[in-house]
């Protein structure tokens, strides 16, 4: 594993630093795209890493299969959210008001918000409950990015008119400015590769971390389905086709993949393409599959 990971960021070497570094969050339009890391966490215990694996980075998006699994540790709210892909780009409005304020899966940013609603609503400190699951996965030291949290709060306008339709279609419980506040934490995350794949491999392992159950079984592979069909914005047919993995990507330019029963990933390097997938992520994750023979299909 260590020498395929090795040749692979020798191979995507050419591709980092293209693609465009997100910048509708101001606090992330300054990062260097000339980085690269990637790690994998295997079940049985096992960890390889290359590039800039200890560099910590805003995990953005991926974070809303972290506060899916601990809205999922409490209820099942099948009403509220759907599980289809969604085609549209992950802040859309349109769907959304002709589906009557039902997001269409949970990894978009509606689904996320509806999911930040229920931790607030379950937890009497969401935030802390959220920040204690990830540490219990992935170590003690991992805290939320307060400036991430604060410059998505000053832009967010588009969040808090996902937040606001909802609500007024009755499908949010609490107050929108607390859900949000839950949501821009999340998503102000800061991990590194080593820590992602580390803090995902209960995916790849049944649901369970050191044999406690994170979520039961059946969980873990619905959340799994949901990373295959919904987790890379309106690429994930091409992702799926090209990759073969579920995956979760986020415009920090992470993204995360599990081989289910064996193994989890995690890839970083900020470009992203036009869909919000990291570029050299997206190749350096395909090549895995490729020539470890690790896709799913
Ligand atoms: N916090 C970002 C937003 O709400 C998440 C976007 C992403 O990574 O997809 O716009």
């Amino acid at each position: 594993v260590q020498s395929l990971i090795d040749q692979i960021a020798n191979d995507v070497a050419n591709l980092v630093g293209s693609g465009k570094v997100a910048d509708y969050i101001p606090a992330l339009s300054c990062i260097d795209p000339q980085q690269f890391g990637m790690a994998v966490q295997t079940t049985s215990g096992d960890s390889f890493a290359t590039g800039q694996a200890d560099t910590r980075f805003s995990i953005q998006s991926i974070s809303k299969v972290l506060s899916l699994t601990l809205a999922l540790q409490a209820r099942s709210d099948r009403h509220r959210v759907g599980k289809e892909p969604s085609g549209d780009p992950f802040n859309s409005l349109t769907q959304l008001e002709y589906e009557r304020g039902i997001p269409r899966n949970p990894l978009i940013n509606a689904g996320a918000i509806i999911t930040a609603d229920c931790l607030v609503s379950d937890h009497t400190e969401a935030k802390q409950a959220l920040l204690d699951l990830v540490r219990q996965l992935a170590g003690n030291s991992i805290h939320f990015d307060e400036e991430v949290a604060a410059s998505e709060r000053e832009t967010g306008a588009r969040n808090a008119a996902l937040a606001y339709l909802m609500k007024s279609f009755g499908n949010l419980e609490n107050e929108v400015d607390q859900v949000l506040d839950t949501y821009f934490h999340q998503c102000s995350l800061a991990m590194s590769c080593r820590e992602l794949a580390n803090c995902f491999c209960y995916l790849a392992n049944a649901g369970k971390h050191q044999d406690k159950a994170i979520v039961d079984i059946a969980r873990a592979r619905r959340i799994n389905s949901l990373m295959l069909t919904c987790g890379t914005y309106d690429r994930a047919g091409e992702f799926a086709f090209e990759v073969g993995l579920p995956a979760k990507s986020g415009v920090g330019g992470g993204i995360v993949a599990v081989v289910p029963g064996e193994l989890a990933l995690a890839v970083w390097s900020p470009g992203l393409g036009p869909s919000g997938n990291s570029v050299a992520g997206t190749e350096a994750l395909k090549l895995f599959a490729k020539n470890s023979g690790l896709s799913i299909f």
